[in-house]
């Protein structure tokens, strides 16, 4: 089957290249602790090896950023960076890397006064002299407060859209143009939605597609091949993560998966439908990445699964995060939250703590409140 592709313009990472009609590329990441060179530089081979074209790697501090610079030295796989709240990371990590991801709503932590326009500025000058891709990775649970306050609160895509628009325009009048953009949301139908309607605006701009904290697969994988397959077979989409929780010797199974989409797609094997039943229990849980703070999150998020098999039936949305640099925010729109600290797991109520209970007795807490959740849209 052949797909008319968006005329989108092609961004070079490393020795590929996105857009223009180049194949699409699939991504992964790295979940190992990134000052652990040893153990990051055998994960990135083993996702190479799995046909990963681009490995990502989080880089929170300056000893992250020395570890990246031997990362380097041992391997030449294409790399991006997943740079946080401290921007200014970028100019040390650039000469290490082919690509660098920042996402518009954690531009506001680090130097609070500063517009974040020149913050934009910093990192695309940095970017441009050694020679780096930009992703502008705008995140349905982290979206720029400003852009957030300006639209109704039930309207989720519209400040995705507007935020990674007005980068775009950004990006543009510096004259930066080796960039990407993606715009991920845990719902595979606002997936769809929000990048249909950045590419009706900005065809020209290559899109990075991926369904966030999709959870364990199968449901992960079949969350994720929804929203590719209805985006790629109309030419949108230039670059894929599947993002999986799986444990630390599995990642490659993200790589299959995009793959096997991929595959699928082009030879016409497109199985989903666009009216995709969200209804019933839906746990959405991250892929982990350095940043986990406890190595028991991967299995909590399989004991959550279990445990709540009893309530498949009901439209309840709980959240599993992995640490505590994404995971308050983007548990806020559960019914049920969960984020893990190293000894203890938060748990939530929409935007509600409820407190922060050992891993051994989490399970108990979150079913009583599982048992009120349900209890309360019974009446309602
Ligand atoms: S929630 Fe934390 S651990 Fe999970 S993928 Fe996001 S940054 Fe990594």
């Amino acid at each position: 089957m052949t797909i008319e592709r968006n005329p989108t313009r092609t961004v070079k990472i490393g020795t590929v290249s996105i857009g223009g009609g180049n194949p699409i590329a699939v991504q992964s990441m790295t979940a190992t602790h990134t000052s652990d060179v040893d153990a990051t530089v055998a994960q990135i081979e083993a996702l190479t090896e799995a046909g990963a074209d681009v490995v990502r790697i989080a880089v929170d501090s300056p000893r992250d950023a020395k570890a990246l610079e031997e990362i380097r030295q041992r391997t030449s796989v294409n790399l991006a960076v997943d740079l946080q709240e401290n921007y200014r990371l970028a100019e040390v990590v650039a000469p290490f890397v082919d690509k660098i991801r920042y996402n518009p709503g954690h531009l506001y932590h680090h130097e609070k006064t500063k517009p974040w326009q020149e913050k934009v500025e910093f990192i695309a000058s940095v970017a441009s002299q050694q020679d780096c891709a930009i992703r502008v990775g705008v995140n349905c649970g982290s979206v720029d407060p400003a852009q957030k306050e300006a639209f109704d609160q039930d309207d989720s895509i519209s400040p995705m859209l507007a935020s990674a628009w007005e980068h775009c325009e950004l990006l543009d009048g510096l004259g930066f143009t080796n960039y990407c953009v993606s715009l991920k949301d845990s719902d595979p139908l606002k997936v769809i939605e929000v990048n249909r309607r950045f590419a009706e605006k900005r065809p020209d701009v290559p899109l990075h597609l991926g369904v966030t904290e999709a959870g364990i697969p199968p449901d992960g994988v079949i969350k994720t091949r929804v929203a590719f397959e209805q985006l790629i077979s109309r030419g949108i989409g230039d670059t894929i993560r599947v993002s999986l929780t799986v444990p630390n010797d599995r990642k490659g199974e993200e790589i299959d998966a995009g793959r096997g989409i991929l595959e699928d797609i082009a030879n016409g094997r497109v199985r989903s439908v666009v009216n995709f039943n969200t209804d019933g229990l839906n746990i959405i849980s991250c892929p982990s990445c350095s940043r986990v703070e406890n190595e028991a999150f991967v299995q909590l998020a399989e004991d959550v699964k279990a445990m709540t098999n009893y309530a498949k039936e009901h439209s309840v949305t709980i959240a599993v995060m992995g640490c505590r640099v994404n995971g308050p925010g983007e548990t806020d729109d559960a019914d049920l939250g969960l984020w893990c600290g190293p000894k203890y797991v938060n748990l939530k109520k929409g935007p509600v703590e409820l407190g922060r209970y050992e891993y051994d007795v989490i399970l108990d807490h979150l079913k009583t409140e599982l048992d009120i959740v349900i209890a309360e849209k019974q009446e309602s």
